[in-house]
């Protein structure tokens, strides 16, 4: 990797998925790591990391805990909808472009409709004209909403906007899905509590994410709408999602969920990206592209600079809207962002 790799353990701005544990988590999975405990959830660990979810979405709700965000979203889709209906999101969603037709798998068939997104946000006039667009038997019918908080693009929807998707869900009866794989860096941004993204704003079902805030694995099912979980454990179960050893799953959540420390992760990774974000912006050769809010920004590389960092050995995805993304997590360093830029300056000039 970068020139001065010599201070450190590799760091990559690729994604928040290439960080390690966070101590927390790993202090926690080493306590459950003692003596004998009940299987499938049944221990105490489980017990203790669902209730601190309810405690700090400060509601009664349904919590599930599996592998990873692709199941956590298409069983939580599928526990919504009939194979013959249809689930709106946005066509940057990754439902719709990073799960390999999962939702669709796991549903049995429901399909997804695509509306318009600005900024990767599901744009609400495209949502009701989908939804408004046909009536027939032959047209797979509309049942689900699924938006992601923070989006892809790393755009962050307010209260208003998601206000705004609720009612017009609410109008055709449909159900609100959120991705929130990076939920908390969105209740970060905003400096809201959960509950003022989530169900305070018609959500039905959450699927939260540990993995990318500083777990090694692991995503929370989470149903404000009780009634809809009937049944979910079995369907965790036949996909194999039900961890035997759960309690290995559960304790890093409880690790992260007391003393903010998920918040405080997920603040930590957008404090970053807007470091980086100010740091490139003072580039004239370099434009950034979406508006940054949570932890990645989206610039446009000139090709020269783009294969100068790539020779560097730095990683990073150019698919997700055609630039280049950088993205912090909960443990990027000052001397990470600085051999960044410092490799990016160089690129332009050399
Ligand atoms: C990472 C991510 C997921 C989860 O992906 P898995 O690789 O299946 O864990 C889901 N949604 C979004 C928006 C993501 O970025």
């Amino acid at each position: 990797m970068p020139a001065d790799a010599t201070v450190f353990p590799t760091q990559h701005f690729a994604s928040d998925n290439y960080s390690g544990i966070c101590p927390e988590a790993m202090q926690a999975l080493n306590q459950a790591n003692q003596g004998h405990d009940f299987a499938y959830g049944d221990d105490r660990w489980t017990a203790e990391a669902a209730d601190l979810l309810r405690e700090v979405f400060e509601t009664d709700c349904e919590v599930f805990f599996v592998f990873n965000g692709t199941a956590a979203n298409s069983l939580a889709l599928a526990s919504l909808c009939q194979s013959y209906h249809s689930i709106i999101c946005a066509e940057t969603s990754h439902i719709e472009t990073d799960e390999c037709g999962a939702p669709e798998f796991y549903s049995n068939g429901a399909k997804l409709l695509t509306g318009k997104n600005v900024a990767g946000k599901l744009a609400p006039k495209s949502l009701e004209e989908l939804i408004t667009r046909r009536s027939d038997i032959h047209y797979p019918k509309p049942k689900v909403v699924s938006i992601t908080q923070a989006t892809e693009l790393g755009t962050v929807y307010t209260p208003s906007e998601l206000l705004e998707i609720y009612k017009i869900s609410k109008k055709f009866k449909l159900k609100l899905h959120i991705d929130g794989a990076r939920f908390a860096n969105a209740v970060a941004a905003l400096g809201l509590t959960p509950k003022e993204i989530s169900w305070q704003c018609g959500v039905d079902v959450l699927c939260l994410g540990g993995t990318k805030n500083g777990l090694a694995v692991g995503e929370a099912v989470i149903f404000f709408n009780k009634e809809l979980a009937e049944d979910f454990a079995y369907r965790c179960k036949q996909a194999g999602q039900l961890a035997s050893k759960m309690r290995f799953m559960a304790a890093p959540w409880v690790g992260i969920l007391k003393n903010n420390v998920w918040i405080n992760n997920a603040a930590h990774a957008n404090q970053c990206a807007a470091q980086l974000e100010a740091e490139l912006r003072s580039i004239p050769e370099i434009e950034i592209v979406a508006p940054r809010q949570a932890n990645s920004v989206f610039v446009n590389l000139p090709p020269k600079v783009a294969h100068a960092l790539e020779q560097k050995g730095w990683h990073f995805y150019t698919f997700i809207g055609g630039s280049a993304r950088f993205m912090c997590s909960w443990d990027t360093r000052q001397e990470s962002i600085q051999a960044l830029v410092a490799d990016v300056k160089g690129a332009i000039h050399g």
